[in-house]
């Protein structure tokens, strides 16, 4: 983006509908095709999940979070909603606990195979472990390295666990069905074709019909809110971000800008070459002003306040940590930041000389409000 303020007031997305399904109900997006909400216990406070109808039933892409509360407005919707077909089978597009957290319920009621990914398949059985367990010294030292101190890091990891699975959840399906990029599936009168994406997960499923010019889209492209492209202690020098920046210039050469996209967070929306620029345009944004305050060497904590607008505190410090370290390691990658360990704690500095011909001294797009879950 070239103007902030053009791209402050000219949104070039639009959003057919003016109402969300109410709890327990859903929206018909087209012939053969539903919308619904779920409730998520966090300041984003809902998950848009799917549903497409087959010959035999209906197909449901996401399942949302772990919890009675969910259960019972799918009950509501499956005795409502659906003319009376039962479930056919269950498809998630990444591994996260609002897109996994009643997958067991749901193919253990119906009896219906679930649909996945490879690497979100697995990635979903290890994190339910995972979320149980408490820190570890890798965890400590990954923290430590970024100038978190012990205190918060103590006090963090007393809360940790919170969408872990409880003693009486159904456990994830023992088998699975795998998707995989480049391939189709076939729903109700319907090809989708299968793209995934990486950076949020490791192989986020897209679902996209020609026919219908729609694309189920999950969390690689959401409008107003990006979606964390974060570093986690379990793999302290990934690079995320690059893998996510390569996915949406993908992206734009596979989804026609006439699709209506089927997103998992706010509402459907038109605009998606847009959209993914955007979001390219965004994080290089976020790249250059960690270049910017880098000339002397700073630790992953002390460049924090220039990347997020608001108070930062206990989980969400965390995050915003992974977040900041996502956009470092792709620097590290380009050449452009050098890390060196000082004492305990890792420093950044810029180290491309065409730094000065790409700094921006007017500034930047506006701070926006990244996402503070997981999810
Ligand atoms: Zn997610």
């Amino acid at each position: 983006m070239t103007n902030t303020q053009d791209s402050l007031t000219q949104d070039p997305l639009t959003y057919p509908y003016a109402e969300v399904p109410a709890p327990g109900t859903t929206i018909e997006i087209a012939p053969g095709v539903k919308w619904l909400q779920m409730p998520l216990p966090m300041s984003l406070n809902h998950i848009n999940l799917y549903l497409v109808e087959e010959d035999d039933g209906w197909a449901i892409i996401d399942t949302g979070i772990r919890g009675e509360e969910t259960q019972l407005l799918w009950d509501q919707i499956i005795a409502n909603e659906l003319d009376g077909k039962p479930i056919s089978r269950v498809i998630c597009t990444h591994m996260h606990p609002d897109h996994t957290g009643q997958v067991g319920f749901l193919c253990e009621k119906w009896n219906v195979p679930l649909y996945m990914s490879y690497s979100e398949y697995y990635q979903t059985r290890v994190m339910h472990t995972m979320m149980s367990e408490g820190g570890n010294w890798k965890m400590s030292q990954y923290y430590i390295r970024a100038g978190v101190e012990q205190s918060l890091l103590d006090s963090v990891n007393s809360m940790r666990g919170m969408f872990a699975p409880e003693p009486d959840d159904t456990p994830i399906p023992k088998s699975f069905i795998r998707l995989t990029d480049g391939d189709s599936i076939q729903l109700g009168k319907h090809q989708w074709d299968i793209f995934t994406g990486t950076g949020h997960s490791p192989e986020h499923v897209c679902l996209y019909s020609k026919d219908l010019r729609l694309l189920l889209s999950g969390d690689q492209v959401l409008p107003v809110i990006t979606s964390n492209v974060s570093i986690q202690p379990t793999e302290p020098y990934a690079n995320p971000m690059q893998g996510w920046l390569a996915s949406h210039e993908r992206f734009k050469t596979l989804i026609p800008n006439d699709t209506l996209v089927l997103p998992a967070h706010n509402s459907p929306f038109y605009g998606v070459q847009e959209r993914l620029q955007q979001l390219i345009e965004h994080h290089e944004d976020r790249m250059l002003i960690l270049e910017e305050n880098c000339i002397e060497p700073r630790g992953a904590i002390e460049l924090l306040p220039y990347l997020f607008d608001r108070k930062l505190e206990g989980q969400t410090i965390l995050m915003a940590i992974g977040e900041c370290i996502a956009h470092l390691h792709c620097l590290i990658s380009n050449n452009r930041i050098e890390r060196t360990l000082n004492g305990e704690v890792y420093q950044y500095r810029s180290i491309d000389p065409t730094l000065q011909q790409r700094t921006r001294p007017e500034g930047h797009e506006p701070l926006v409000r990244a996402r503070p879950e997981m999810v």
